[in-house]
């Protein structure tokens, strides 16, 4: 399932996490498009995702979810709480 590649933007042999890019590549260039143009309210802010290309992940936070007593939503932000802006990952 993790297999390594190479990352289409920095060239480095890593675990490709989407569009064939690197955990780090990846996020830049998520940041990058989520902060060109368009306003993003802080508040009240909801953003429909779809698991399907990765639905392990959404089990695996159900799961999370499930041991912490929390709804899954919740835990989302509290996994984005514990990752976004982390570093390296
Ligand atoms: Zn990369």
């Amino acid at each position: 399932m993790e297999k390594e590649s190479i990352c289409s933007h920095c060239g480095k042999q890593k675990k490709l996490i989407g569009h064939g890019l690197c955990c780090a590549c990846y996020h830049r260039e998520r940041r990058k498009r989520l902060g060109v143009g368009g306003e993003v309210r802080k508040e009240g802010f909801t953003v429909s995702v779809d698991f399907t290309p990765m639905a392990f992940l959404l089990e695996e936070l159900k799961k999370r979810a499930g041991a912490e007593l929390r709804d899954v939503g919740p835990q989302i932000l509290w996994e984005l709480n514990k990752n976004v802006g982390a570093g390296p990952c």
